[in-house]
């Protein structure tokens, strides 16, 4: 069996950007695809991204126990981790990476323990979320507000985790998340 490495933050706070930097470095790392019943947003495809479901077929994989978690992120928009997508990797005998709110991250952790290293990435404040969700210019103003609002709460979560990364200077974020990973899969 493999290692877990787990990301969570506010959404906006530059998790995507440090996982997808950390898949390009030949760590043996794959990106576990989560299930979730919001729409595609941009050139987001099916099977890449995200498993993208309607709510009823979201509803229907709870019934039958499918995920090893999951949460109702924003209102009425579910996201969760397949258990098969996990097994999947494992078989293939790579490293899992998640990108999982600040909850999902909490209960992956304790699932797995010492298998699994949490890293919380910090944005350098409140408002520099909200000005990098608008420059992502992937979300309309109704969602970015949403997703600010959330961000207080979810700041509240950092200290639960192995390591905390502030995201200030994206370059030095990088290379600690390089550095914490590295250090923790040759462990
Ligand atoms: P998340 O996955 O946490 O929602 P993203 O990785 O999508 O966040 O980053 C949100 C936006 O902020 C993207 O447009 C990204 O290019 C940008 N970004 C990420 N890190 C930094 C940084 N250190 N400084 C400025 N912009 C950043
Ligand atoms: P987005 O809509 O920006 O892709 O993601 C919104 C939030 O949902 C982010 O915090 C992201 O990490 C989280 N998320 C994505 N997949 C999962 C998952 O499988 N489980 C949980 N708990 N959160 C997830």
């Amino acid at each position: 069996m493999g290692k877990l490495i787990i990301f969570s933050a506010p959404s906006g706070a530059g998790k995507s950007t440090i996982v997808n930097y950390l898949l390009s470095q030949n760590l043996n790392l794959r990106f576990s695809i989560s299930a979730t019943s919001r729409l595609p947003r941009g050139e987001e495809k099916h099977g890449v991204e995200y498993y993208f479901h309607t709510p009823e077929e979201f509803r229907q994989k709870i019934e039958n126990n499918e995920f090893l978690e999951y949460e109702e992120v924003y209102k009425d928009k579910f996201y969760g981790t397949l258990k098969a997508e996990v097994q999947r990797i494992f078989d293939n005998g790579g490293n899992v990476i998640f990108d999982v709110d600040v909850v999902g991250g909490c209960n992956i952790k304790k699932y797995y323990g010492d298998k699994a290293l949490s890293i919380f990435v910090e944005p350098p404040s409140i408002s520099e979320l909200r000005n990098r969700l608008i420059s992502r210019g992937t979300d309309s103003p109704e969602i970015i507000e949403a997703r600010v609002a959330k961000a207080e709460y979810e700041m509240t979560f950092a200290s639960e985790f192995d390591v905390i990364i502030k995201n200030d200077n994206l370059e030095e974020a990088k290379a600690k998340a390089l550095q914490v990973v590295k250090e923790f899969l040759a462990t």
